[in-house]
């Protein structure tokens, strides 16, 4: 909202972790989830990340945001742990401005060690971006965080310039099929490009090894449609929004318990 800016950063006085799980769409099971900031104004009004993330990524303040994420998602899972609670794969948004960084995977490790969390656990999204000026420093850092046993995602797959020489380079474990696609699917208008294109990247990561993600999935067909086509996993309002960590919590203290 508008107003949102209008009242600026200096008023936020609250960030917080919210979750937005992941399911298979074969069975509707929980698979995992996204990390994503949210800020809060006094009164619970919540700050969307489009107004802070873009110009939180000029100056590397993001990288502040990113780790703080990082080092909750950390807590919660050595917490779970202790619990007994099942742990699936937590990803979390790794800007552009961190990619750069030399020290990158020294930071990414003290703070993922410091909780003893296993590295599997962790999945880097990263996304396709024309403003990549060194691609090959890139796929570098993502070979170094594969040794070290992190999970990548590509994410807001499609929307870049470069997408196909990406996959065929870059060691991922999930495309994230941007938002953009999935609104064409399930239109009434039958196999428009939409549907046709995201066709064609589920049958493209089959064919390399990648597992695919569908983003910003709302409706049961759009759902059912990516199922049969062998979408692997899908994230969007359909299943859930992003939610506060309690609620994900509660998520997985009913799979413990067999209730789900
Ligand atoms: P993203 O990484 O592509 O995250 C997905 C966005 O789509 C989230 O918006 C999520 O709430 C929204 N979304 C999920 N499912 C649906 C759906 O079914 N319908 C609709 N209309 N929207 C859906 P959010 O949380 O506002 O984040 C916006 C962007 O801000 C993110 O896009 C990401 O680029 C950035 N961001 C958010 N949190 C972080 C963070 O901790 N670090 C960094 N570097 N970036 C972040
Ligand atoms: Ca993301
Ligand atoms: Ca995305």
């Amino acid at each position: 909202r508008d107003t949102d800016r209008s009242r600026g950063l200096g008023d936020v006085y609250k960030r917080q972790v919210y979750l937005q799980p992941k399911y298979n769409p074969q069975n509707d099971t929980l698979t995992g989830a996204e990390a994503l900031i949210r800020w809060f104004y006094k009164g619970g009004d919540i700050l969307s990340p489009k107004y802070f993330v873009p110009q939180f990524e000029t100056d590397g303040t993001i990288d502040i945001i990113d780790r703080y994420v990082l080092r909750q998602v950390c807590k919660k899972f050595k917490e779970w742990k202790e619990l007994g609670y099942p742990l699936y794969p937590i990803s979390c948004n790794l800007s552009r401005h961190q990619i750069s960084r030399p020290d990158l995977i020294y930071i990414l490790c003290d703070i993922v060690d410091e909780y003893g969390v296993d590295h599997s656990l962790i999945d880097f999204e990263i996304t396709e971006s024309a403003d990549f000026a060194d691609v090959q420093y890139l796929i570098k850092v993502l070979k170094d965080l594969k040794a070290e046993g992190f999970k990548i995602s590509m994410d807001d797959f499609g929307t870049g310039y470069s997408s196909m020489a990406l996959l065929k380079d870059m060691p991922l474990d999930i495309i994230k099929i941007d938002k953009s696609f999935i609104d064409g699917i399930a239109t009434g208008e039958p196999n428009n490009k939409d549907m046709l294109m995201t066709q064609d990247i589920l049958a493209m990561s089959r064919h390399l090894g990648i597992r695919s993600l569908a983003e910003g999935v709302e409706t049961f067909e759009q759902k059912e449609y990516l199922r049969e086509w062998g979408c692997h996993y899908i994230q969007g309002y359909y299943y859930s929004k992003p939610i506060p960590i309690t609620g994900y919590e509660y998520l997985l203290k009913k799979i413990m318990l067999g209730q789900s």
